[in-house]
Parts: C-alpha cells; structure tokens; sequence
C-alpha cells in the first residue's frame, strides 16, 4: 500500500463502547452487534474478532456473503443474517455456515423446512412488520405467522423481531411499536409457543427505550463511537469513543497568486496569494464530492479549507496560514489533530444525509490500519 490515504481503526475504543452498551443494557440481555456492510466501513474481520473477545452474543450481517466472510476468518459466534434470502442457493449456504436466518414470510420457512433434517434444524428469526414497511409480516398477522411456522418440523424458531425506523425522531410511534411487539410476546406466551429471543433496539432505542431491551439488543451505529440520536434526547451521560479515522497526506504544495481558479468548474477563486496542497483522496475513496468549498481538514493541528471541487482522488486545500508546511504532511479528514476534531456528523451535515452513509462509504480502496491506544500500528 503506496498510496498515503488510510483509516485508522482503534479497536480499544471499539472494546470500550461495546462496554458502554453492556452497561446500560446490563448482563442479562444479549447483545447482536449489527456489523453488515464490513462493518459499517470498518472492517468486518478485525472488528468481530474483537467483539468475539469481548463477549458478543451474535453478529448481524446482511447477506450469506458476509456470513461466509465471517466464518473464513474463524468467527464461531452465532450470526443472524438480517436481509432477506431469495434462491434456495442462498438457503442452502447459509444453513451450511450454521448461520441464523431471518424469515420474512412463510413462503420462506417452507422452502427452509425442505432443505433441512430433523438432526439439523434450521434456526429462524422471524421479522415482523410494525411500521418499518420492509421485510416482515405485519403485526396483525403475527401470531398466525408463528404459529404456522412453529407447526414446521425441520425448524426451530429462535427469535422474532422487528425493526424501528424513527427511534431517534418519533418518541410516540417508536413507543407505540414497542407496546404491539409487547402485546405479540403475551399472546404467544399464552399460546405455550417456547422462543428463546425476542428483540427490537437499535442504537438509538438502546440509549432512549429501555422497554425495548428484551432479551437481545441490536445495536451498531453506537459500537463504532458514533452517536445514534442528538445528545439532548438522550437522557444519560452517554461517553463514546469514535473508532474510526481518516487519513491523508499533501503529495503536492505550491504558491499561488491571488485570482487562480482551482479544481474543476473553476468553483474556488484565490482571493488573495496562498498556498495550495494537493490531497491523494477524493470522491472514488468516499470522501464526497458534496465536500467540495464546504469541508475543513486538519494540518499539524489547524483546521484547513477543502477549495475547490473534489476531484476522483485528489482534493485541494489552502494551507496558506499554516506555518512551515510541507511536503509528505499527515492530513485528518475524520478524526483528531492536536486538540481539534473533525466528526463524522460534521461531513453527514455538509452533505445532507447521515453518519451511516459517510462512514459506509469510505471505500474499499482505502487500506485499514489497526489501532490500539498506544498509538502502535498493528498493521
Ligand atoms: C443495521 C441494523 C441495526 C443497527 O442499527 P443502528 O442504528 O446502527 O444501531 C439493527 N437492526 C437491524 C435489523 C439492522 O439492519
């Protein structure tokens, strides 16, 4: 890896927000840690690794790619896959990898049944709908779901489930799904129908629905050190340590006059003379192009504006109040410098969308380093 444009993974602060969760959730509920996506930009592997030591009870991936990911790299702990699988090819290699598997209908619970032996069940969650409007059957016919499945004799139900789409912006729809979820669990407790999971929370209800919690939480956003909702709906004093940065380098400074258009379109006009380095990062690495005449970067701890457009992977930066820089000079793009921070929140801000896209984003072409808080690269 030649090219000096990283992210830096701090696996400790990972390990202690992870703690952070086991604190407010407490000992007797499990946690899934949502790790789909190389863990939202993190990196899979190194991330379930850590978790795994720490005690994770389950990990939720989005596909059979990602679980076969996880089992190649010796992960043994118990994985929900969260999407929903289509082909009897998928079903098929998912039972193989003994992952766990959600059911959205029962369409898909037969054709698991058919594929499995009585020696070796399948073991489903079955994802009910109350209000996410995505996979799951919704809640009115519920309890008909379950039960129909659980007649099924090639499976076993481990868990039902659904999902929260505004947990950190509607208080009352939020509580109004966790009530009929509640009232399911009753009912099928009164029909003597045996699941060992039931679960709900996301992040955002692990920090503001405690009636949520059941016996599993699904938290993800939070594990990586970003906060899931505005601090003030929070009604705790929450610490989390961001896990991830991102890094660069100038591979390029010059002096320019004042009235130098730079980058395409000719967005940014030098208004007086400065100095212009050139970044080896830009849009095919996922730092944005919505970035563009918006963002700020830090150099040798001083904040620095991104100028002009964002190029595919070269960004330019004025650096012309910067003392003594230089050639080869590190560069954070997310992360901290000194005593200054660039967030996550502040890029999904300029961009308009959410912390979750900035940090899916960053590509798969940008090498990861692991850290702890000694500051040794392990890799
Ligand atoms: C991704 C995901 C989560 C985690 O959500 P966060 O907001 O990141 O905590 C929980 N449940 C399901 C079904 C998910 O897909």
């Amino acid at each position: 890896m030649y090219r000096p444009t990283w992210v830096e993974i701090n696996l400790d602060n990972l390990a202690f927000n992870f703690q952070q969760v086991k604190n407010i959730v407490g000992e007797r509920v499990g946690i899934l840690a949502a790790v789909k996506a190389n863990a939202y930009g993190h990196s899979m592997r190194e991330v379930c690794q850590r978790l795994e030591q720490c005690g994770v009870d389950y990990f939720g991936v989005s596909s059979v790619n990602e679980a076969a990911d996880l089992r190649e790299a010796n992960i043994s702990a118990k994985i929900l896959i969260l999407g929903s699988l289509l082909s009897e090819q998928e079903m098929r290699l998912a039972l193989n990898l003994n992952a766990e598997i959600t059911v959205p209908d029962y369409r898909s619970a037969e054709i698991l049944n058919k594929l499995c032996s009585a020696e070796n069940k399948a073991k489903l969650h079955l994802k009910i709908d109350t209000g996410m409007g995505r996979l799951g059957v919704w809640h009115n016919n519920a309890l008909d779901f379950v039960s129909k499945v659980i007649e099924l004799e090639k499976v076993q139900v481990k868990g039902i489930y659904t999902h929260l789409p505004s947990s950190g912006s509607d208080f009352e729809f939020t509580q109004k799904q966790i009530s009929i979820f509640q009232d399911l669990i009753v009912k099928i407790k009164k029909n003597k129908i045996n699941i060992q999971f039931f679960h709900i929370a996301n992040s955002t209800a692990v920090c503001r629905f405690k009636k949520g919690f059941f016996n599993l939480v699904r938290p993800g956003i939070m594990l990586y050190g970003i906060y899931p909702c505005a601090k003030k709906f929070i009604g705790f004093d929450l610490q989390l340590k961001p896990v991830l940065s991102f890094k660069t380098k100038i591979v390029y400074l010059k002096d320019v006059p004042a009235g130098r258009t730079i980058s395409y379109s000719g967005t940014f006009t030098t208004k007086k003379k400065t100095k212009i380095a050139t970044l080896a990062v830009g849009y095919a690495d996922g730092y944005r192009r919505g970035l563009s005449n918006k963002a700020r970067v830090l150099v040798k701890g001083e904040f620095a504006q991104v100028v002009g457009n964002v190029c595919m992977g070269q960004t330019m930066i004025d650096v012309g109040h910067i003392p003594d820089v230089c050639l080869g000079d590190q560069v954070t793009l997310i992360g901290v410098d000194k005593d200054k921070t660039i967030t996550v929140e502040e890029l999904a801000d300029i961009c308009a969308t959410i912390t979750y896209e900035i940090i899916c984003g960053i590509s798969a072409r940008v090498p990861r380093k692991f850290i702890r808080n000694t500051d040794t690269l392990l890799l």
